[in-house]
């Protein structure tokens, strides 16, 4: 291909991509023959691929991101103005945006105190993770370094990151991992009877109690911090059952170890409270957040963390290394708080939070009635505009379908014109759960498009 490029010559586009991108999360032999998808545009809960056609997103954004929708100009002109006006300094100092969207979101998060900035959830959390080494060396004489993560849930994609990762199929030839990663078992209602032991009633009390377990197994001298989605996403959209989380924040407190609430996800208005943690009564000693921060408009993420732990980086300034001795060099450009400051504003003004509670209630009554017409659906699950269908072969032994049956329902809505998507990632070849992500600005039409497509895609894939 010759250098001249026109951005509005779309299979030139094509060409380009297929030549020179190495697509995410994807694997490229089909591209062979068929063209990569490029997404052009976007407005509102609906986006255009390069042949003119037009989707309603189901997954705002594919992961769970663009939560405000699409074509904001007022967050445009947010970000425009304050490139104009500062674009970047190391955040060693301070900004005007990054003040004002502290402020703003500690407001939002009773107990927290500080905010630390940062590009990815990855990164947000690596910054938690090693906040709670620097304690245990600070603090603990060099034990307690330790931090639990749970089967099934994912906290990013550097390799720290994943060696708390609970989904197998994305840690398979990855590793080694680092050290002092350990893991948890779920706390799936539905798929208990994986689990040794798991008794009909109060499952929540005794999944929570298998962390305890394991506390005491490794020693909890050696624990530093417990590290857990607030519904799991990536591991299958998974609400945790009654009684864990009042159990998971008593066994904290108890062995003294601080609990990481990773809202990556479900941050910013998800599942319709501004934090997935609010709905269970805990409280947090870090949260870490990023795709709904700022929608996609900018890249942000943050580390929020209380003013106990600021305090303990804090006091006794001659020693040379007590102090958070990290940087995120992108932690320091503008573009990011100023985006999360008018995404906010947005969600407030028009009443985002309660339109996502109250869609994600009809979503979930039109899953359930679906899934009494299709018995495909092993079971459905998931709080506000963050829902999951799981599909099995068999409801009795709960045998998931093959990964294919399940991309062949996401590709039958994707022809009928609206994307959702497909997750677990916890068994190789496995992915089995269908999932729901509409923009909080979602209407009953959109919601009853969604359904009405799974409805037809499940009819022609499995009769
Ligand atoms: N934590 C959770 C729960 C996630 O779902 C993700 C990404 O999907 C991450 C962390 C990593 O975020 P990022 O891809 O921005 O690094």
């Amino acid at each position: 291909m010759d250098g001249t490029f026109n951005e509005n010559d779309l299979s030139r586009i094509v060409e380009a991509d297929r030549a020179h991108i190495w697509h995410h999360l994807i694997q490229h032999k089909p591209f062979e023959t068929n063209d990569p998808r490029i997404i052009v545009e976007g407005k509102g809960m609906r986006v255009w691929d390069q042949k003119g056609k037009e989707h309603l997103d189901a997954v705002s954004g594919g992961v769970w991101t663009v939560n405000v929708g699409y074509g904001r100009e007022s967050i445009c002109k947010a970000v425009y103005d304050q490139l104009m006006k500062l674009c970047y300094f190391a955040q060693s100092a301070g900004s005007i945006p990054g003040a004002i969207f502290a402020e703003k979101l500690i407001e939002k998060m009773p107990g927290m105190s500080r905010v630390y900035y940062t590009n990815s959830g990855s990164e947000a959390n690596e910054k938690a993770f090693k906040m709670v080494r620097q304690i245990a060396h600070k603090r603990y004489g060099g034990k307690k370094t330790k931090i639990l993560y749970r089967d099934r849930d994912y906290h990013g994609s550097t390799l720290a990151a994943m060696s708390a990762g609970g989904q197998d199929e994305r840690n398979a030839q990855y590793g080694p991992f680092a050290p002092d990663f350990v893991r948890v078992p779920h706390c799936m209602e539905y798929r208990k009877h994986e689990l040794d032991g798991a008794p009909e009633e109060n499952f929540g009390e005794w999944a929570a109690d298998q962390i305890e377990a394991v506390i005491l197994r490794e020693g909890p001298d050696t624990v530093g911090a417990l590290c857990l989605e607030p519904v799991t996403a990536g591991g299958g959209v998974i609400e945790a059952p009654e009684g864990y989380w009042q159990r998971v924040q008593e066994i904290c407190k108890k062995y003294d170890i601080l609990l990481h609430i990773d809202e990556v996800v479900c941050g910013v208005g998800r599942t319709g409270t501004w934090f997935g943690y609010q709905q269970y009564g805990i409280k947090p000693d870090f949260v870490t957040m990023a795709k709904g921060v700022a929608s996609g408009y900018a890249a942000i993420a943050c580390m929020v963390t209380t003013e106990e732990v600021f305090n303990m980086f804090k006091d006794n300034a001659d020693d040379p290394l007590n102090y958070f001795r990290d940087i995120s060099t992108f932690g320091g450009c503008t573009a990011g708080p100023a985006a999360a400051i008018e995404n906010m504003r947005i969600i407030e003004d028009e009443n985002l939070l309660a339109n996502c509670a109250a869609m994600g209630d009809r979503m979930m009554g039109n899953l359930q009635a679906l899934m009494e017409k299709h018995k495909v659906i092993g079971d459905v699950r998931g709080k506000g505009l963050f829902l999951g269908a799981e599909l099995v072969a068999d409801r009795a032994t709960k045998e998931p379908v093959d990964e294919k049956l399940a991309q062949a329902v996401v590709a039958d809505c994707m022809a009928q014109g609206v994307i959702i998507g497909v997750t677990n990632r916890s068994v190789p070849g496995k992915n089995n759960t269908l999932c729901f992500s509409p923009a909080l600005i979602a209407t009953a039409d959109d919601i009853d498009q969604i359904t009405d497509a799974v409805d037809g895609a499940l009819g022609r894939v499995f009769g």
